[in-house]
């Protein structure tokens, strides 16, 4: 779970070109702006990241004029944080000093405040054609997918220097899953069982379209294991159709053995994904993991493999063989995201 609040340390505080009155702040691996001489290098302050929704009380008002978003869904109305640029200087999350915390709090470097403050993880109001028919939860015989980002892992960068990463363009469009399991078809949205027959719904239409089962069935014959795709379904109706495509389609970042719970390594997957006639998302080549959070921000930032006019979201490492990471608490795998992107389209 992302800590979207909370204790942590100013590692650095920095002047922006050109600018009086703010200051940057070095705050795990992000930049953020801050009104110059509020906090110093060593301060422990509350740090709030891009996506966290506030709640409405006196110490945030001053956010309701660039941040207010009413209720929606399951969430409450708030303040929502996300990525700026002031003076040229991109700023990710806001500091708070530790007053805003009621009394008795942790005030330990790492402690997640986000329950105590109220915080919640922004959702963008769920799209049309989203809905249809729930089979149930996700099941729990398949990871969820997800990506921590760069900017949290500072340690795990130096841990895994000189590794070699494969590197794959982030889509911003909506997870989805097919699987077969003990001869069981079926299809899941990032949090849900969905109903593959409900076809008013875009994932199901994927699903048949793209013929989903006979091809995870004719894997089975030829692997002896049951196989789950994840992937990401991208195309009109969905994020607003970034890339402007003409039809949805689908983009594998994951296969798993569902008999082993097992992800398979990168070049196994790419084979399987060959034979089966899917195809993968954007593959960016291999890089030596020598680089700081900074240059990997830096080196997200391009335009998209599947439209030259468009920023790309982002970029997604992962080492060529699976492996765990401590301070993920997942498998090895993280993304760095455009911050151009971020400004274009956040919205
Ligand atoms: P956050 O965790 O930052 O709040 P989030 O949980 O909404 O954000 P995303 O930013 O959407 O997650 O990142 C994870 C998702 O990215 C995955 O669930 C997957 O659907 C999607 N994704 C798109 N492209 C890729 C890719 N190339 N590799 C892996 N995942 C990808
Ligand atoms: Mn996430």
């Amino acid at each position: 779970m992302r800590k979207l609040a909370s204790i942590q340390t100013v590692n650095a505080v920095e002047s922006i070109p050109n600018a009086d009155v703010i200051e940057k702040l070095r705050v795990l691996g992000w930049w953020v702006v801050s009104k110059k001489g509020e906090h110093r290098p060593g301060d422990k302050l509350v740090y709030c990241e891009i996506d966290a929704l506030l709640p409405e009380r006196p110490d945030f008002e001053f956010l309701r004029p660039s941040s207010f978003k009413p209720a929606h869904d399951d969430l409450p109305a708030g303040f929502r944080i996300k990525t700026v640029k002031l003076r040229g200087q991109v700023s990710q999350g806001i500091c708070f000093p530790l007053s805003i915390l009621p009394e008795g709090a942790p005030t330990e470097e790492g402690a997640d405040v986000t329950e105590l403050l109220g915080v919640k993880k922004w959702e963008p109001p769920v799209p049309v054609g989203m809905g249809g028919k729930v089979k149930g939860g996700f099941p729990g015989f398949l990871p969820k997918t997800d990506e921590t980002r760069v900017q949290v892992l500072e340690a795990a960068l130096q841990r895994h220097r000189g590794k070699t990463f494969y590197v794959t363009e982030k889509l911003d469009g909506t997870s989805f899953t097919a699987f077969l399991r003990q001869g069981e078809f079926g299809i899941c949205s990032r949090n849900l069982w969905m109903d593959e027959a409900d076809e008013s719904n875009v994932l199901a239409r994927v699903a048949k379209g793209l013929k989903l089962e006979e091809k995870l069935r004719a894997a089975r014959e030829r692997s002896g294991h049951d196989l789950a795709i994840q992937a990401e379904v991208i195309g009109p109706g969905i994020q607003k159709n970034k890339y402007g495509l003409k039809d949805v389609a689908l983009r594998v970042f994951n296969v798993l053995n569902v008999d082993t719970y097992r992800l398979l390594d990168h070049p196994v997957k790419l084979a399987i994904l060959a034979e089966m006639g899917l195809e993968a998302v954007p593959q960016l080549g291999t890089i030596a993991l020598n680089h700081t959070v900074d240059e990997l921000v830096a080196f997200s930032e391009g335009v998209s493999v599947l439209n030259s006019q468009v920023q790309r979201e982002g970029v997604v490492l992962r080492p060529l063989v699976e492996e765990y990471d401590e301070d993920i608490g997942d498998r090895l795998s993280f993304k760095a995201i455009n911050p151009k992107f971020l400004l274009k389209y956040d919205e």
